[in-house]
């Protein structure tokens, strides 16, 4: 096998924003979507640049552009996370923003959708850089934000701590502690036990109930996950728990592949005390990356960034059913390659949803000022992921479409009998 050489996986140029909406208008085509609602839909309901200035450690001041897309607020207060990347730019937050809409919608939570992102490189700034960079942002944001109007949360590149800043920010302004201004926090703060697994664990949840409806034994099934961060570490975790082989991983130092299996729980331990990378790590050969999402495992899991199954490699793929961790991992242009290749995919806007599904209860618990166990929490979650699947596939079925259509019908649906209801101006 070929030794790692890039850092990054083979990337298409398709705007991640034309590509859900060739994916909408599918749906609403199948749905006979009226023009009124289409309308309403297909673009943001709000769209916020903001430029913060920012003391850097040498004293100098750096000004950094940052977004925030309100899609929807039709179904209730908008959500989504924040990224914090060198390469985030609008429309692909636009994206990340609808993408969360109907994420909310598929699995029936009472929320719009929105994202946020701030073009930085978080692993080249230090943490009082990163704090000052998040207060800032916040404050500048303080009026589209709160805890009934939107909602923000981990995406890449940030976590616990940066909600955390957030939260205090935000409560500073308002002179009032506002826990429920943000999920994601840290435990002490009013976070939810749970929420740092619940993607991967929703991610796990849907596999086995994909595999199951194609009568695939977990036990004598294999995986590749790619990315290696919470969600693909979770998720393999989980998986491997769960019986299935995880022959193959990969993160940003590269691809890492073992035959007889990964030891996930050694993999992670490696990573952590490893500043968060495989990098080095012992238990598998490397791999050239671009091999893995081609590699003959049954169950693939995308679980990095976007666009990384694109007409450059669909052709190659052997893996019997997608699981998307990530959001908007395969290109619109795969879509129809997939499909014809008979490949199952388990869509990113359901496979993925244990996150904000668990960013719900987290605010629910905020709002009741009560904990909730972890056992309430994982089985709550675990059952709207197995009801969200089955109402998807019941969709596959009864318009004869493939799942990631299906749940765009489903989440469509959803939204547009929300906003009859509700009523226009
Ligand atoms: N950023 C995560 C996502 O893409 C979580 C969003 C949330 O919990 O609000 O689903």
């Amino acid at each position: 096998m070929m030794l790692y050489k890039e850092p990054a996986p083979i990337k298409d140029r398709e705007n991640p924003f034309e590509s859900m909406m060739s994916r909408f208008n599918i749906a609403a085509e199948v749905l006979g979507l009226d023009e009124e609602t289409y309308n309403v839909l297909k673009s943001p309901a709000r769209q916020v640049i903001v430029n913060v200035p920012v003391t850097m450690d040498d004293g100098k001041v750096r000004v950094f552009e940052g977004y925030r897309v309100v899609h929807s607020t039709i179904l209730g207060p908008s959500k989504g996370g924040i990224r914090y990347a060198p390469d985030v730019f609008l429309d692909e937050v636009k994206a990340l923003a609808a993408w969360m809409t109907w994420k909310c919608a598929v699995v029936d939570i009472p929320y719009g959708g929105a994202k946020g992102g701030i073009i930085c490189d978080p692993y080249s700034m230090s943490a009082g850089e990163i704090e000052r960079l998040t207060r800032a942002y916040t404050s500048s944001l303080v009026d589209i934000f709160g805890p009934d109007r939107d909602i923000p949360a981990p995406d890449m590149g940030t976590g616990p701590r940066e909600m955390a800043w957030l939260m205090d920010e935000y409560s500073k302004t308002k002179g009032s502690t506002e826990h429920g201004v943000v999920t994601g926090k840290p435990l002490v703060l009013g976070g939810s036990l749970g929420r740092v697994e619940a993607t991967g664990r929703g991610v796990m949840v849907s596999a086995m109930a994909a595999m199951e409806k194609l009568g695939m034994d977990p036990a004598k099934s294999t995986a590749a996950v790619q990315g290696f961060g919470n969600v693909g570490s979770w998720a393999a975790k989980l998986m491997a728990e769960r019986g299935v082989k995880i022959l193959g991983v990969s993160d940003v130092s590269g691809a890492y592949w073992n035959d007889n299996g990964i030891d996930i729980e050694e993999a992670i331990e490696y990573k952590n005390g490893n500043n968060g990378r495989l990098e080095g790590y012992k238990g598998a050969e490397q791999i050239d990356p671009a091999e893995l999402l081609t590699s003959k495992v049954d169950v693939l899991v995308p679980a990095a960034v976007e666009d990384v199954i694109t007409i450059h490699n669909v052709d190659k793929i052997q893996a019997r059913l997608i699981v998307e961790g990530a959001n908007g991992p395969t290109s619109y242009k795969a879509d129809n390659i997939i499909n014809e290749k008979g490949i199952m995919v388990v869509p990113d806007i359901l496979a993925n949803s244990g996150g904000v599904t668990v960013s719900y209860f987290e605010w629910v618990q905020n709002r009741m000022g009560f904990k909730w166990t972890l056992d309430r929490v994982n089985e709550r979650a675990e059952r709207i992921m197995n009801e969200s699947f089955e109402r998807v596939y019941a969709a596959s079925q009864k318009y004869n479409v493939p799942m990631r259509i299906a749940a765009y019908i489903v989440a469509i649906d959803k939204v547009a009998m929300t906003y009859k209801y509700r009523g226009g101006f």
